[in-house]
């Protein structure tokens, strides 16, 4: 197989490099994603109710409009729906296990912290639905990128109808690295190998939120408002350290948390007792009718292979500064190029990081064009 691009990973920063491409009238590109589904970090958890289909989200909640202007622009041209997160009423904090807990005055959040009608996996499923280009292939996992005189080869493997893995090749001549960069280096083998410095700068870029893990009940109806609290509450106690409103407008209520057990702890806990000591935490905040979620689940994201590696095990406090999205010079110098959103210089980690960060990969591809022309 042979085209111009090879675009690897299918989350936010893949799509829209995608989309941009596609802009500028360039569809020889492929796109491969080894989950089998699209979105990356952006995941729904998806709850049926008898009356309505619910989605909440497992990764990225929120945006900040105003000063992420380019992805507001974007949900914007995608006639995407978006509301302010819940925050009125009190807020619960909890101290030790042995004080109840006291409700304190709400603060709201400035600028306003925004979110989207249907979850955040309605972007990646609006920007899917504007590409031309049907070159996208789910469950490609890739191993290795191997440049030979002007040439890339990218090998992947996929799964056939038997469930046995298959090897696949595509010879590119750019490739557009739209999974965070710890990630790459751990999981795919660079022939040559990539220059040390920028080995070591990829390698120390840590992943955004992979050490976390997120709890979200499901519920009929937001009972914590009739007690004028608005769900948020933070915690010495735990599991959850934080935790937020996520109902829906016109749909499903619901509660989530961040866990506060740190990855390397979590792991010796089963799911099934995690689940339980969450649900007793949200009785101890919130009453009875916390009890019986309509539904719930944690996303340990620290667990997932294609979002964490062994190194992302401590929560980091802020965003790891961006790194070199390209070799300095050799063979890797411009033809290899990262857009996750851990490059992004403005917005290192968030989700309009990952459109900033494929904008630039797309211009400094087209830079490239121009130039060879
Ligand atoms: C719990 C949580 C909460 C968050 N909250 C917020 C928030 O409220 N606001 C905010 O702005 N940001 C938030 N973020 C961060 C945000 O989700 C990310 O910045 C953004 O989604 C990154 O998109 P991306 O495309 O750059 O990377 P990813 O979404 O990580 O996409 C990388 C893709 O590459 C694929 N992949 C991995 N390895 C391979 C391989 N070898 N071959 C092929 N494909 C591969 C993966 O499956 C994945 O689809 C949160 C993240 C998490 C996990």
């Amino acid at each position: 197989m042979r085209t111009k691009i090879a675009i690897i990973g299918g989350g936010l920063s893949g799509l829209y490099a995608a989309y941009q491409l596609e802009q500028q009238g360039i569809t020889d590109y492929i796109l491969l994603e080894a989950r089998d589904q699209l979105g990356g970090r952006i995941m729904d958890f998806t709850h049926h109710s008898q009356a309505t289909t619910n989605n909440f989200d497992l990764g990225p909640t929120w945006f900040w409009p105003e000063f992420q202007p380019q992805l507001n622009a974007i949900i914007k041209t995608l006639n995407l729906e978006t509301f302010a997160q819940y925050e009125q009423g009190n807020t619960l904090v909890e101290r030790s296990h042995t004080q109840v807990p006291t409700a304190m005055p709400g603060y709201t959040h400035s600028p306003t912290s925004m979110r989207l009608k249907g979850g955040m996996g309605i972007l990646i499923n609006a920007l899917h639905a504007k590409l031309n280009n049907k070159q996208i292939v789910i469950g490609a996992l890739v191993k290795s990128i191997t440049q030979q005189h002007d040439n890339i080869e990218v090998n992947f493997s996929t799964s056939n109808t038997a469930n046995n893995q298959v090897n696949n090749q595509v010879s590119v001549e750019h490739v557009m690295l739209a999974l965070p960069p710890r990630l790459a280096v751990s999981q795919i083998t660079f022939t040559p190998a990539l220059p040390s410095d920028l080995l070591t700068q990829w390698q120390n870029t840590a992943t955004w939120m992979a050490p976390h893990a997120k709890y979200i009940a499901v519920y009929n109806k937001p009972f914590w408002r009739e007690e004028e609290l608005s769900g948020s509450a933070r915690s010495s106690v735990g599991p959850m350290a934080e935790i937020h409103d996520a109902s829906n407008p016109e749909g499903q209520a619901a509660l989530f948390g961040f866990i506060g057990i740190p990855a390397y702890g979590r792991k010796r806990i089963s799911n099934e007792d995690l689940i339980t000591h969450c649900r007793a935490q949200l009785v101890r905040l919130f009453g009875a009718q916390a009890a019986t979620p309509k539904a719930d689940i944690i996303k340990d994201w620290a667990q997932d292979p294609l979002t964490a590696t062994s190194l992302d095990t401590h929560a980091a406090s802020a965003h790891a500064p961006a790194p070199d999205i390209t070799a300095q010079n050799g063979p890797w110098h411009q033809n290899l190029v990262g857009i996750s959103s851990e490059w992004s210089v403005q917005f290192p980690g968030y989700v309009a990081g990952a459109v900033d960060a494929a904008n630039i990969g797309v211009e400094h591809y087209l830079k490239m064009l121009k130039r060879d022309l």
